[in-house]
């Protein structure tokens, strides 16, 4: 069983919502694989279980804003230092990725702010988040095209092409510097969502 990469106890196994992941039982910090991640990003989280009200999302991004590490943590797995990322260009979520293991580590209360966060992006209607949507699926078009044309050119048959941190679905978008160019700030996604 890996350690907690922040507070260094012990992690558990756990699941949410079918998908498996470890949680420290003294940080409440998350190491999911970034597969697992990925899908459970992409599922609306259920509504609380005891009744009480759903936390805002001004909330949810203040708790995030309070636990995220700002040191370099080490993969509890694999000799490596873990990297900082955004998560997704349009998610101003910053995660900590095992550059070797692909796993990943979210500080507490992450994983609640990207679910909600994917789940508004997807349903807004306002036109400045669906040109925002737009922007980010285009470019990870046009990535995707690259690659193709350079898998193409060099008849490459592995099968596995550039991975990037992504697997985006319907938002689409890669970890490219293009893509993450059209990253925003927490503040300004807020304010688009809310209004
Ligand atoms: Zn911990
Ligand atoms: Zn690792």
């Amino acid at each position: 069983m890996p350690r907690c990469p922040s507070c260094n106890k012990l992690m558990t196994h756990s699941t949410q919502e079918n998908v498996r992941l470890n949680t420290c039982p003294g940080c409440f910090g998350i190491w999911i694989e970034k597969i697992a991640l990925n899908r459970l990003a992409r599922t609306p989280a259920p509504p609380p279980a005891d009744g009480s009200p759903e936390q805002s999302l001004q909330e949810l991004a203040e708790i995030v804003v309070e636990s995220n590490t700002k040191g370099r943590l080490h993969c509890p797995v694999c000799p490596v230092d873990l990297v900082k990322d955004r998560y997704h260009p349009l998610i101003p979520v910053e995660v900590d990725r095992c550059p070797k293991c692909a796993a990943v580590w979210l500080d507490v209360g992450e994983l609640p702010l990207l679910r909600r966060l994917f789940a508004e992006l997807q349903s807004s209607t306002d036109p400045q988040v669906m040109a925002l949507r737009d922007k980010v699926a285009n470019t990870a078009l046009a990535m995707e095209q690259m690659h193709q044309r350079t898998r193409d050119l060099q008849d490459i048959n592995t099968g596995t092409g550039p991975l990037g941190f992504g697997g985006y679905g319907s938002l689409g978008a890669g970890s490219s510097p293009e893509a993450n160019a059209v990253g925003i700030t927490m503040d300004v996604l807020i304010n688009l969502l809310t209004r």
